[in-house]
């Protein structure tokens, strides 16, 4: 019998879509990527060509070779990593490693975009070539990123600090925040006033109006002065109903999910960061155990598609007739147009299985999965329901010389509202919401009469922008055009890991750091870093991917200007060692000014007297720009010669822990990790390992028995036990590519991505 075998990249997919194959058919996963840029090196050969040097990831020898024979027994191969730009590569990358040196064997490409019976069949009944231009497209993005980052990197380690990194699309994001703060910091509120009058008709009930005009202009009120005249005068006018305007508004469903707005929705709905939905999203899509089978619950989640496919239209449309009533489904599919930039083969994000309504699956999901999955569903159900129809009635009244305005509207028809109704974000504004659903207005006619019943005013400012959320900030990048449904959560979570900004409130506030990286970049890489730029690159990828670009001219064209920039920066971007900025703080110790300078681990306060005198301290930036010295995080731990509490303090040697009963009482002692010292040359120690810095300025960790133990490592170690030797702890070690936690038992190597 003739075999076949699919290649998929996770293990969990594997498992869902063995269930919709025959025997003939073996299932394996090539667990991501099997070969990717080296670590270590730039990996790019750019005088010719930009050609990649790929390897073999580490640890992926054992994959590749199960591949290779499992390739080696079937007659045909079916290659079936995620259908964009990353699974391309990886099916390109696992092709080049099976194909047989000799003869020949189809090798094909399937794209699955629902993990069904249905969907699995009829993806392998029409498989296709692989696509080269797909993968050059996803080459070239690579490779400019890794360019940038490899480039720019180094210029920042020995201009700011060691460990910093750039990236080609996240330093635009971080950009985005940077400046968004700077126009916040800027703003300049100004205050206004509102006036409402409590009206009442001959008709119940009473109704509030607001004052909206002055002799026939928009009116504005300055301030309380002002205010209280115009109040005086409305309260003495006569008030009648000028017009009445009633109409019916509809209000249309929102279009089904694609990335970017499941991750604004699940934001706003339910609190979770862009990477969280990814991940269940990938889940749901890979397939969860229902009823002790393995099922793929929605549709791929990468996608910027919102368009249906006919079946699933079909079959809502059924299932809407059914459980909410035919006078709830339109009389026609309802469409969504795709932006033009959307790939048409993709589709919207939507269930698989429209009779799994999420009651239905509860049992099988954790908490936040069902969450999703309902959130998906809802969504998609409600996209092919009616639209819900309000009346609305507006009143125009004059009052004198004024003219004020109420409305209220009815909800005539829920439609789809009955089931699902998207979140919008509070835009910043405190005039109090102009909403006005529910509000019900009395019958009255044209020319009625209106008694005032009380007025007031009241004082308001305007707002700055505000700081952008998870899904504002989505937002923002995909109506700039920067970014693409693969690459938005990532985004997100990089320029948050990098630390160069914070969530406070769940809103991006930019830091120190990143806010001097921000500027260092923009100044010295105008182009690379600009948002237009940096559209327009996204534009060009999408190009190559479209096959009406040449990836290698792309990469020349891009990289001839930034090898200048790269030249210029060398010389020319501000050591920002070097930098001091002066206070009005007075040093504690001397009584001279201290001035604010780089350090090995942030800014902090420094005597303007260095070497004479040493005081350094830590220190917040007020939201109003102000300095004021921080005395240090404090410790649940007391001094053990005093008995005060102890503080973190930030010094010109980096962080260590210090009394607060400072300048009494002079205790100090290294910052401690947790860690027990394991001894050196097989001897016990009871020591603990602590933060130290080296003569040049290089934190490392030592056993505190020091001279006693001269147990010592560079990498920090944190306290979990290795998974693999069991060795009781692991460290941290800062790699370009970020933060990596490894085994430090020789001849182990464990090794995981940090977050
Ligand atoms: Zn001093
Ligand atoms: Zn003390
Ligand atoms: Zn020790
Ligand atoms: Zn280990």
């Amino acid at each position: 019998m003739s075999k076949s075998l699919l290649i998929v990249e996770s293990p969990a997919k594997a498992r869902t879509i063995k269930r919709y194959l025959g025997k003939d058919f073996i299932v394996e996963a090539s667990v991501g990527h099997v070969k990717d840029l080296p670590k270590s090196t730039l990996g790019v050969d750019v005088e010719h060509g930009f050609t990649p040097q790929y390897g073999v990831i580490r640890g992926k020898g054992k994959v590749i070779s199960a591949l290779k024979k499992a390739a080696a027994e079937a007659d045909e191969i079916y290659l079936a990593p995620d259908p964009d730009r990353e699974g391309e590569a990886i099916a390109w990358h696992i092709a080049d490693e099976i194909r047989p040196k000799k003869g020949d064997k189809p090798i094909h490409r399937v794209m699955i975009h629902e993990i069904t019976k249905k969907g699995v069949r009829e993806a392998i009944a029409h498989p296709s070539e692989l696509n080269e231009d797909i993968y050059n497209a996803q080459q070239a993005r690579r490779i400019l990123d890794r360019l940038v980052g490899y480039q720019i990197s180094p210029i920042l380690w020995r201009k700011v600090k060691r460990g910093l990194s750039a990236g080609r699309v996240q330093s635009v994001a971080l950009r985005l925040v940077v400046e968004r703060e700077a126009e916040i910091k800027a703003f300049v509120p100004e205050e206004y006033w509102n006036l409402k009058a409590t009206l009442a008709g001959e008709i119940p009930p009473e109704f509030v109006a607001k004052l909206s005009k002055v002799e026939g202009k928009k009116i504005k009120i300055a301030n309380a002065e002002e205010a209280a005249g115009i109040k005086a005068e409305v309260d003495s006018a006569n008030f009648d109903l000028a017009k009445v305007e009633k109409r019916q508004q509809k209000r249309n469903p929102s279009p089904p999910f694609i990335t970017s707005t499941l991750q604004r929705e699940a934001s706003l709905k339910l609190g979770f960061s862009a990477k969280k939905t990814m991940m269940i999203a990938q889940r749901l899509y890979e397939g969860v155990d229902v009823e002790g089978e393995p099922v793929g619950l929605i549709t791929y989640m990468r996608t910027d598609s919102t368009r249906l496919s006919a079946d699933a239209v079909t079959n809502v449309r059924e299932y809407i007739a059914k459980k909410f009533g035919e006078d709830m489904l339109p009389s026609a599919p309802v469409e969504y147009k795709a932006k033009k930039s959307a790939q048409d083969a993709h589709e919207a994000i939507r269930p698989t299985h429209i009779y799994y309504p999420p009651e239905a699956v509860k049992n099988f999901l954790d908490r936040d999965q069902y969450r999703l999955y309902k959130l998906v569903w809802e969504r998609f159900v409600a996209c092919q329901m009616k639209p819900a129809i309000y009346d609305r009635t507006t009143f125009i009244i004059n009052a004198g010389r004024f003219e004020l305005r109420a409305s209220g509207s009815i909800l005539r028809f829920k439609g789809f509202m009955a089931l699902y109704v998207e979140d919008s974000e509070a835009n910043g504004s405190d005039d109090e919401s102009e909403g006005d659903e529910g509000r019900i207005l009395p019958d009255l006619s044209e020319g009625a009469p209106l008694k005032l019943k009380k007025s007031e005013t009241s004082q308001h400012f305007t707002q700055p922008p505000p700081r952008f959320t998870e899904s504002s900030l989505v937002k923002e990048l995909e109506e700039q055009g920067i970014g693409r449904p693969s690459t938005y959560a990532s985004i997100l979570s990089t320029i948050r890991d990098k630390g160069y900004v914070e969530m406070a409130e769940r809103k991006f506030t930019p830091t120190d750091l990143g806010t001097l990286v921000c500027e260092l970049l923009v100044k010295n890489f105008p182009d690379v870093f600009d948002v237009g730029f940096t559209a327009s690159m996204e534009e060009s990828l999408d190009e190559v991917e479209g096959g009406k670009r040449d990836w290698r001219e792309l990469l020349t064209k891009f990289y001839k200007p930034f090898e200048k920039s790269l030249e210029r920066a060398e010389e020319e971007m501000e050591n920002v060692r070097a930098r001091t900025e002066e206070t009005d703080i007075e040093c504690d110790q001397c009584g001279s000014k201290m001035v604010i300078r780089w350090g090995r681990n942030g800014f902090f306060l420094a005597c303007s007297e260095y070497p004479s005198c040493r005081n350094a301290k830590g220190f917040e930036r007020k939201p109003d720009g102000t300095i004021e010295v921080s005395e240090g995080e404090k410790l649940d731990e007391s001094c053990p010669e005093c008995g005060k509490p102890l503080l973190i303090r930030q010094g010109r040697r980096g962080r260590f822990v210090a009394c607060s009963g400072y300048p009494d009482c002079k205790f100090t002692r290294p910052v401690g990790t947790g860690v027990a010292c394991p001894g050196v040359e097989g001897k016990s120690c009871d020591g603990e390992l602590v933060e130290k810095q080296s003569k040049t300025g290089r934190v490392f960790y030592a056993c505190n028995k020091y001279p006693d133990c001269t147990y010592a490592l560079w990498d920090r170690p944190i306290t979990r036990e290795c998974p693999e030797c069991k060795k009781p702890f692991l460290v941290e070690k800062f790699t370009k590519n970020g933060t990596q936690i490894r085994c430090p038992q020789k001849g182990c190597g464990y090794k995981e991505q940090g977050e």
